[in-house]
């Protein structure tokens, strides 16, 4: 490959951001395009897991995004129907596996951020924004890109591969005309923040990383560092079809409504913002077309129980970058190993993330009683038993899908 022509990515979300970094430490030029001016600061990924601060050290990620969150050893499972803590996690039982055996709770647009300043003296990372991808069309020998700039002209670059680093709604999966099946929930997740504190007695004592089961108001309750590192609670609320509250669903006095029905240890929570999202669980059909790569959100997505998604894919992304290094360096025969990210982050996705995520959703939400103790009492037996617990830590925290992708030729 000729190293000076560059590999283009489309969206400097965390996944492309991370690629492109990656690659540019290693002398590959890269140029991203991201269609907003600024990282967005919507409410998404607040948990990165150990297998992922292990990876992102490489970069000198971990180092800087530490000081800027919150170290969460300790996730929990409760039950809300029979008012008891069911199962807690520890990460410090891998801590033979992990240089850093926890979570880091830190918003999106933190990790998004500081590895925009870490890249932006290298000579080989351009990030050009606001500019929008808007089309692509690929040859034997690299691919074309149409890009708006800021004043709506449109302008062409040529670059050697395309990363579809896009996000769920990738204009790159859909030019490349490559299918998203899966499906929708019914129900939007709704995303409630407050300052009031969930960790002390009064508020629960809830540690930073909690889901809570209920057959009809199950929620997932984070702490989150905020900007000034005081400290803000998220909670993730189900915005049911068949509510019966009385409220309008997403309003403020719904969310109150909730937080009382889900956590009561206090009437009254100051609720800073509310966000509704729609929830899809879908893998695209193949993550490699000639010389259209995808990752991240572009490639799969799923419901947030579990922090999977970003972690998820910035596994694809490293994975990507090494083999583009790989063919930037004529270690291996290109369409081979392409072939190979696909297959094995693809199956991956599906195999681990999706099933994670489902699991997860479903062992909240069940409403069989009989159903939902048995889930319940078998997750608590899980995190009592040593080994059991290691082997649950391992499927959480992603390590035994990279394991289980390093088997896949
Ligand atoms: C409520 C919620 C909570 C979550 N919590 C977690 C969590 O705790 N842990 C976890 O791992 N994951 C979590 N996720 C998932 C995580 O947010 C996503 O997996 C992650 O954002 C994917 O990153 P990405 O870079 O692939 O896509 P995105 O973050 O969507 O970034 C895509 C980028 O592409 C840009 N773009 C789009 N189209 C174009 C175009 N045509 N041209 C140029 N640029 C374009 C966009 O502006 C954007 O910046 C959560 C998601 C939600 C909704």
């Amino acid at each position: 490959m000729n190293s000076k022509e560059p590999i283009i990515i489309s969206g400097a979300g965390p996944i492309g951001t991370i690629t492109g970094y990656y690659l540019s430490t290693q002398g590959i030029p890269v140029i991203l395009f991201d269609s907003e001016e600024t990282t967005p600061r919507d409410h998404r990924a607040s948990t990165v897991h150990p297998t992922t601060l292990d990876m992102l050290a490489a970069l000198k990620i971990t180092e800087k995004i530490i000081p800027q969150g919150i170290i969460s050893e300790i996730f929990q499972f409760r039950d809300r129907f029979d008012d008891r803590i069911v199962a807690e996690f520890d990460y410090q039982a891998l801590d033979d596996l992990f240089d850093h055996p926890f979570a880091l709770q830190v918003e999106q647009h933190k990790v998004v951020n500081t590895t925009h300043k870490l890249a932006e003296n290298s000579a080989y990372f351009t990030l050009l924004r606001p500019w929008q991808v808007t089309n692509h069309i690929q040859d034997e020998d690299g691919v074309t890109v149409t890009a708006k700039n800021p004043e709506g002209e449109t302008e062409t670059f040529r670059g050697k591969y395309l990363i579809g680093a896009d996000g769920g709604r990738s204009i790159t999966r859909k030019i490349a005309d490559i299918n998203f099946p899966g499906f929708t929930w019914g129900e939007r997740f709704v995303i409630a923040t407050t300052e009031y504190d969930f960790g002390t007695k009064r508020g629960g004592g809830h540690h930073y990383r909690n889901y809570v089961a209920h057959p009809t108001q199950w929620s997932a309750l984070i702490k989150v560092a905020g900007d000034d590192m005081s400290g803000l609670w998220r909670i993730l609320l189900p915005a049911l079809e068949k509510d019966d509250s009385g409220f309008k669903q997403g309003s403020v006095e719904w969310v109150q409504h909730k937080f009382v029905e889900c956590l009561p240890y206090e009437d009254e929570y100051n609720i800073i913002d509310i966000n509704p999202y729609n929830v899809h669980q879908r893998v695209a059909e193949t993550f490699h077309k000639g010389r259209v790569l995808l990752a991240g959100d572009a490639a799969h997505v799923n419901n947030p129980l579990g922090g999977m998604g970003m972690n998820g894919g910035i596994h694809d992304g490293l994975n990507l970058a090494e083999k583009l290094v790989d063919i930037d360096r004529k270690n291996g025969d290109p369409e081979t190993l392409l072939s190979r990210y696909d297959r094995q982050r693809r199956s991956m996705a599906t195999k681990y993330v999706q099933a994670q995520s489902i699991a997860n959703k479903k062992l909240l939400e069940e409403n069989d009683i009989n159903i939902r103790r048995k889930r319940l009492d078998d997750l608590e037996a899980t995190s009592l038993d040593k080994t059991a617990a290691r082997d649950y830590l391992k499927k959480s925290s992603l390590w035994a899908m990279l394991q289980d992708a390093e088997k896949v030729e």
